[in-house]
């Protein structure tokens, strides 16, 4: 008999997918499959992957890759476009210098930050589309593709499912949630809202949706503490220190799931009024914002219920 759930290691996250009815053990090894065939050309922490090897050939040459890398290189500059440059890529210097990723968690000294910060800069990506090739124009630049490669893995999870005759799905890469299908009963999907202050899989609120992805960014996910204060993953490109928009975090509520992910990060890092001309130009996006004084505010058409007292609707 199939499984109901399985649950596995991927994309550097948890990774649950979910199989309703028609769900064959067959199914859920070709999406983790698929999950690890993007981590392998993806990941910044395995060697042989196309951004580790553009990254170690920046300043020096451009370097081939596969399609789908430079597929979602191309949608990154897309979204650092729209966003003024609140989501970037090559973000990768600050994520580094922080130890967030490697665990050699630290401040660094603003001489340092300031050394780096000039290597920020999603313009000095150079796509060529006939060669298939990306170029980073200055040594020491790196891609970080981190906010946004676990939303692409979950549209391909999906593009999977489509093939089956699987009706209902849900696909969990770290929270990057997609709600695959229409429920028997006709009911809406419940998801769970992260409470950012706590670990994993603690809510402070429900929200009820159709056929949707739900993307959340937050200071919850990888974070360290020193004399009491955070240091989370989400980094200002401008400062290079820990974004501080006044967002616990920032929920995107979306029919694609890499759009998701990639404005989850803007909005978190551009902040709730800064935010809303993005939001603007992606019309059928609803979000959840949490904010610093426990105050929830949503855009208009979302059905939110806060299950966490300590938290309350604006
Ligand atoms: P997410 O959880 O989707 O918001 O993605 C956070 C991850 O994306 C971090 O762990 C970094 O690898 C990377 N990242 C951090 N800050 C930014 C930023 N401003 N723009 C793009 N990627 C970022
Ligand atoms: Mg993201």
């Amino acid at each position: 008999m199939a499984e109901p759930s399985r649950t596995e290691f991927a994309l550097g996250t948890v990774c649950t997918v979910t199989l309703f009815d028609k769900g064959k053990d067959q199914i859920y090894n070709d999406i983790f499959n698929r999950l690890r065939e993007i981590e392998n050309l993806m990941s910044v922490n395995i060697p042989s992957s196309d951004i580790s090897r553009i990254n170690a050939a920046a300043g020096i040459e451009p370097v081939q890759a596969h399609e789908e890398t430079i597929k979602v290189i191309k949608r990154s500059v897309f979204y650092a476009e729209v966003s003024d440059g609140a989501f970037d890529p090559t973000v990768g210097p600050v994520v580094s210098l922080w130890g967030i990723v490697n665990e050699n968690q630290r401040i660094p000294d603003q001489t340092e930050i300031d050394e780096i910060l000039p290597l920020v800069n999603w313009r000095n990506i150079d796509i060529n589309l006939e060669a298939n090739t990306v170029f980073l124009k200055y040594q020491g630049m790196a891609l970080d593709l981190g906010a946004i490669a676990k939303g692409y893995a979950a549209d391909e999870a999906v593009a999977i499912i489509r093939n089956t005759k699987v009706k209902q799905a849900i696909i969990d890469l770290g929270g990057n949630v997609i709600l695959y299908g229409e429920k028997k009963d006709k009911s809406l999907w419940r998801v769970g809202i992260q409470n950012p202050l706590e670990t994993r899989g603690i809510i402070t609120g429900v929200v009820q949706v159709k056929e949707k992805t739900v993307v959340t960014s937050g200071v919850y996910e990888r974070f360290f503490e020193q004399d009491g204060k955070r240091y989370h993953h989400i980094f200002s490109p401008w400062k290079g220190y820990p974004s501080d928009s006044g967002l616990l975090s920032v929920t995107i509520i979306a029919d694609n799931s890499m759009e998701a992910d990639a404005l989850s990060t803007a909005v978190f890092v551009l902040g709730y009024e800064r935010s809303k001309t993005l939001l603007d130009l992606f019309p059928d996006t609803e979000a959840i914002f949490i904010f610093e004084d426990m105050s929830i505010q949503t855009t208009s058409a979302l059905n939110l219920t806060i299950t966490d007292k300590a938290y309350f609707l604006k």
